[in-house]
């Protein structure tokens, strides 16, 4: 049992979100010296949510030996450090910290010396999306307003998918200190306020041949200031392709550290703009170049065509993107959760799977993520709840187990996705890569999957599958072999197999890979009883070259024959 200890309110708001997070944790409230008494003689652990002079003190008294005390971290207020206080290795103190730290986004602070951490990420806000600072913010007095929970008021024109942010953040009617403003416009703001610039503008471009880039950067500074817009916000430079080696407008780009993006004629000539001018038709194949290119690169325009001597400027706003992942979890241990699928959940304002998946990985979530567990067989609802986020300019997360590209979401959600979001596919340990593992290495060599499940494939596709692999001699992975409703497809399967294969030919028989429960059987397909089969079980179904080595399944590649 974990002991969890709070003073403040960030310190209980915290502790309770372990505490929802974590089966084996629980709050003990009242005094916190009391607390203290009670959690030492009933947990292993205990984490509390104090200072570490106050923490040392307290604990100091209850201090008896290393090989009995529970392990103790203390976590600051702004969630910044675990801190493994005592009873690092025999109290398991050091584990916690990395664990509390984990769930919470804190560093873990481990300080006896034979142990090295993994330090998680700590996202500054917006870096990830290329937000900058703008000169001037209250960094100092924002940031301290956040981080001891006092309202902080977040406005952003165009949501941008920012992850998780902390309860204390609200999105407010009108502009009010502390604020965090999100915006590429030049506005006053009320003090405190922290400004990002985001990576919101494009400038289209257009210039004769051997145009300085001083006079390009001046007239694009002149426009954007009369349309009061930050230079910050310049993300690209768009122009026409046979300027590519103009050098004036390379090293504009160049300066304001940005990339250029070239048009073909032929795509600028084809967009509609509101200056088209037949001077520049007859000189480059295009009525305009600098609206063009803005319009081209999908953006908005917000300033028209301005001129100088050489130079043509327009100023066009992006659409936000939001980002969709579609996140594996593997088979169902925390160790083979890919941290990359880490990474897209403690990013993601918005979790949509199965309840028994999201429970996985509950844990591994922010604080101030947002969960959505609509019930089996509503696939085609939880694509659009994750999808909706996306395209709302937010940033959702929908989790599978195993790989999320195996029998699992991300096809529905792809086929449903259009241009306008972003989606990330993070690759996952599958069922059958798991099973192979824990029974050897049936997969070998050439390899299929079959789902036995009928409910969107007929049996006779199913079948005429199965035969078709025998013919092959494929390893066959059978997955959904075997539900309460569907329990004659496994015993049919494997009649057909045994008009192809021997009857000592080898099977593997998971059930609850990498689970508590797990279960692995390694038979073969006389043998084989499908009412040993569960929908939660793969059976892995050997080709003739399969083998039982040492109690282990082995798919020979052929080196030694
Ligand atoms: N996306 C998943 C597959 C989902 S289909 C993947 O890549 O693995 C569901 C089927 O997968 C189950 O009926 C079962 O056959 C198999 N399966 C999923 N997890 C499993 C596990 N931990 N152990 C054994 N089989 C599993």
């Amino acid at each position: 049992m974990i002991g969890l200890i709070a003073a403040t309110a960030n310190g209980r708001r915290n502790a309770a979100h372990l505490a929802n997070a974590w089966p084996d944790a629980r709050l003990y409230e009242g005094k916190v010296k009391e607390a203290l008494n009670l959690a030492w003689n009933e947990c292993d652990g205990i984490v509390l949510f104090l200072a570490t002079g106050a923490a040392v003190r307290l604990v100091a008294p209850m201090l008896e030996s290393k090989l009995r005390d529970p392990g103790v971290i203390t976590v600051d207020d702004a969630v910044n450090f675990a801190v493994a206080l005592c009873g690092g290795h025999e109290g398991g103190a050091n584990d916690l910290a990395s664990r509390v730290a984990d769930t919470l986004g804190a560093t873990p602070v481990i300080t006896t010396a034979s142990d090295s951490v993994g330090v998680p990420a700590l996202d500054s806000l917006g870096e990830r999306l290329g937000l900058q600072l703008e000169e001037g913010s209250d960094l100092a007095s924002v940031g301290a307003a956040l981080v001891s929970g006092e309202k902080v008021n977040l406005v952003f024109e165009g949501r941008w998918p920012l992850g998780p942010l902390p309860g204390n953040v609200v999105r407010p009617d009108k502009w009010e200190a502390p604020l965090i403003l999100i915006s590429d416009r030049l506005v006053e703001t009320p003090r405190p306020a922290a400004v990002y610039r985001p990576p919101s503008l494009i400038a289209g471009v257009g210039c004769s041949r051997g145009t300085r880039a001083d006079e390009i950067l001046d007239l694009l500074r002149l426009s954007l200031a009369e349309a009061h817009l930050s230079e910050k916000s310049v993300a690209a430079v768009a122009s026409i392709d046979v300027k590519r080696d103009e050098a004036g407008l390379l090293e504009a780009a160049d300066r304001l550290g940005v990339p250029l993006r070239f048009h073909p004629a032929k795509v600028l000539s084809a967009v509609e703009t509101p200056n088209p001018s037949e001077v520049v038709r007859g000189a480059v194949g295009t009525p305009s170049v600098a609206e063009a290119a803005v319009i081209s690169s999908g953006a908005q325009l917000v300033v028209e065509k301005r001129k100088s001597e050489n130079v043509t400027v327009a100023i066009g706003r992006m659409p936000v993107r939001g980002r969709l992942a579609l996140v594996s979890l593997g088979p169902g241990d925390d160790a083979l959760i890919p941290p990359l699928a880490r990474e897209a959940l403690v990013t993601s304002e918005l979790v949509v799977g199965l309840e028994q998946y999201v429970g996985r990985v509950r844990h591994l979530l922010r604080p101030g993520t947002r969960v959505l567990t609509p019930p089996l067989g509503n696939e085609m609802e939880r694509a659009e709840l994750a999808l909706a986020e996306a395209r709302a300019g937010g940033s959702a997360a929908l989790v599978s187990s195993g790989d999320v590209g195996v029998y699992a979401m991300a096809s529905p959600v792809l086929e449903l996705a259009g241009e306008d979001v972003d989606v990330v596919v993070v690759p996952g340990v599958t069922a059958a890569q798991a099973a192979a593992s824990l029974l050897g290495s049936p997969l070998g060599h050439d390899h299929c999957s079959v789902s036995l499940s009928d409910l969107l494939t007929p049996w006779e596709v199913i079948g005429e599958r199965i035969r078709a692999a025998a013919e092959g001699d494929f390893v066959i992975s059978l997955y959904n072999p075997r539900s309460k409703g569907r329990d004659w497809q496994l015993g049919k399967v494997r009649e057909i197999l045994l008009t192809h294969r021997p009857p000592d030919t080898p099977v593997g028989i998971v059930k609850d890979a990498y689970r508590p429960t797990q279960q692995v059987t390694i038979t073969d397909l006389a043998s084989l009883r499908p009412e040993d089969v569960d929908m939660l079980t793969i059976v892995v179904v050997g080709s003739s070259q399969t083998r039982v080595v040492a109690g282990r399944m082995v798919t020979p590649r052929g080196y030694f024959s």
